[in-house]
């Protein structure tokens, strides 16, 4: 699918693939080109020069799946980069591009480009990275995707960095040395927010009673 055709006019069209480490966004990223490339749709392939874990150039998933990309410095790279026949552009870690990101991406999509991204909603301590909140408000389709626990199995949303002592900068390029899919029992490091909200709502338990029930228990 690129985009929708309306008439003589191209729509762009963008969407978003997030979720912690492990999850499978860059597994999906690449599956969403191939099946573009199937279609003999011209894509371009980005990634931030930053994310060199594998491979200089290539776009790696952690099973393994690989496809070459280009590594860019900086969002406006990605138009100074571009072929005019590429219909579809793809972006893997988009958390880590500058907000620029934002503009480049609806230019594309204006330009009738299917932008497909993937990158971390959430950074280790769950707070939004980069520009993905304003990424994910304004792209046509978002799919949260969820990783496996590695403690108890169950679907896991989060990111847990290994050693935070070590560093607590939100950039710290890791794998499965340095991070972990977790479900929120087993990711830990909210105890800060907890406390926030025991300061405003002093609840403690069993004193909050739904006034129905009070009234008909015996
Ligand atoms: P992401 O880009 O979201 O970090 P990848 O697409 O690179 O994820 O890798 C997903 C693959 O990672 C899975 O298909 C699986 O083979 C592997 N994997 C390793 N650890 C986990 C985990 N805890 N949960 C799910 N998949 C995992
Ligand atoms: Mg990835």
């Amino acid at each position: 699918m690129v985009g929708y055709n309306m008439g003589h006019l191209a729509s762009g069209i963008v969407e978003v693939v997030c979720g912690p480490m492990f999850s499978g966004k860059t597994e999906e990223l690449i599956r969403r080109v191939r099946r573009a490339q199937i279609a003999r749709q011209k894509v371009q392939i980005f990634k931030p020069a930053i994310d060199d874990r594998y491979h200089e150039s290539d776009v790696v998933s952690h099973s393994s799946l690989s496809i070459t990309a280009l590594p860019v410095a900086s969002s406006l790279d990605i138009l100074s980069n571009l072929f005019d026949s590429t219909r579809v552009v793809a972006i893997d870690e988009v958390q880590f591009f500058d907000q620029n990101i934002i503009p480049v991406i609806k230019k594309l999509a204006r330009r009738g480009i299917r932008v497909i991204c993937a990158g971390l909603d959430q950074d280790y301590k769950g707070s939004s990275f980069g520009p993905l909140p304003e990424l994910l408000c304004m792209a046509d389709r978002v799919d949260k995707i969820q990783a496996i626990c590695t403690v108890c199995g169950a679907p896991a949303s989060k990111t847990y960095r290994k050693n935070t002592e070590e560093c607590a900068e939100q950039v710290l390029v890791g794998e499965s040395d340095r991070y972990e899919a977790r479900c929120r029992v087993h990711w830990d490091d909210h105890a800060e927010d907890e406390d926030l909200l025991a300061f405003s709502i002093p609840l403690k338990s069993g004193t909050n009673k739904d006034p129905k029930e009070v009234a008909t228990s015996p």
